[in-house]
């Protein structure tokens, strides 16, 4: 799949109340290509709740249910199952693919446990985080997804815990898809979108959303931080499906020697959240445990990468 091959139909509609540079609308504009017309959509209170425009008119060319923060799983639970009568009565001829459009705060804190019961019963739904690290809608406030060492209005110096692993959670769960993306990839997100509409049971997609007024960059670099994000390695893509991982796009190709893992000074120089990191004075204690921590998670993966094409490459001697 190539950009130029994406669907024309345009679901998210030119005109939202979305910042200049807003990574959660470029993810709608993705997944809804990729999802197609028969989607119902719910948005859980979050950026989105504020950018598809205020009531009579929307971005979003869907139906559109808006929820409360904590009411992701259990929305999706009902709305799945009442699909699934209209579709034995004959209302319905296919079911529409149920899609929770949910923040971090939604997901990572405050709706965690509708999402655990909805996992848990393998509800039929599509479930996407998009990830922009903080509260952004309410003046970026930290949250569970926030990284170690970044500014919020109430870590102000840095935070001082490491963020939670979600998509490690729900992959806990034994749930049938779990996948990664970023907006540097759109070809790779619009792929496991494409894959999770086909597959039954709850189907979970984490995007990092890099926000330029929450991250404090300029608005133009959305896509740049983004990427830089894969690239050093502070942002990982692959997809679980079956008891297996696999990585995918950039991360795939830094595992496989392919290209370089970036320091990831590159990365945190590129935000204003990180900027007490580097002024009055660099902090290289911090930036170091940072980069200790990637370091560690990408040495094991390459070793593993590489013993496993050694292995490959052994031909056994034939049974005597
Ligand atoms: S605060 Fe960030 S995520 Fe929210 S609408 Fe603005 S750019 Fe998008």
């Amino acid at each position: 799949m190539r950009l130029r091959d994406f669907p024309e139909e345009e679901l998210f509609l030119q005109g939202s109340a979305a910042c200049q540079g807003c990574p959660g609308s470029a993810a709608l504009r993705v997944a809804f290509k990729a999802l197609g017309r028969e989607t119902i959509l719910c948005v859980i209170a979050s950026c989105t709740s504020v950018l598809q425009s205020p009531f009579p008119v929307s971005a979003l060319n869907l139906p559109t249910l808006n929820m409360a923060f904590a009411t992701g799983g259990a929305t999706a639970s009902g709305l799945s199952a009442a699909a699934d009568r209209l579709v034995a009565s004959g209302a319905f001829k296919e079911k529409p693919t149920i899609l929770v459009w949910a923040g971090d705060g939604g997901t990572y804190d405050i709706g965690i446990q509708a999402l655990s019961g909805a996992a848990e019963r393998n509800t039929d739904f599509i479930y996407v985080c998009y990830n922009n690290e903080a509260y952004s809608n309410t003046g970026t406030q930290r949250s569970g997804a926030t990284p170690y060492a970044a500014w919020t209005t109430n870590t102000t110096k840095g935070k001082d815990e490491w963020r939670k692993d979600i998509a490690q959670i729900m992959v806990a769960h034994g749930v049938p898809y779990v996948a990664t993306a970023s907006l540097a990839y759109p070809t790779d997100m619009y792929r496991k979108f494409a894959k999770a509409k086909e597959i039954k049971g709850t189907r979970y997609i984490e995007i990092q959303a890099p926000c330029p007024p929450g991250w404090k960059f300029p608005s133009s670099h959305t896509i740049k931080v983004a990427r830089l994000a894969v690239q050093s390695g502070m942002w990982m893509l692959y997809e679980h499906e079956g008891g297996k991982t696999a990585y995918t796009a950039g991360t795939q190709r830094i595992i496989q020697g392919q290209s370089k893992l970036l320091p990831v000074e590159e990365y945190l120089q590129a935000q204003g959240r990180f900027r007490h990191l580097f002024s009055p004075e660099k902090d290289e204690m911090r930036i170091a445990e940072i980069q200790g921590r990637i370091s560690h998670i990408f040495d094991t993966l390459q070793f593993t990468h590489k013993m496993k094409e050694h292995i490959m490459d052994i031909e056994l001697a034939p049974p005597r």
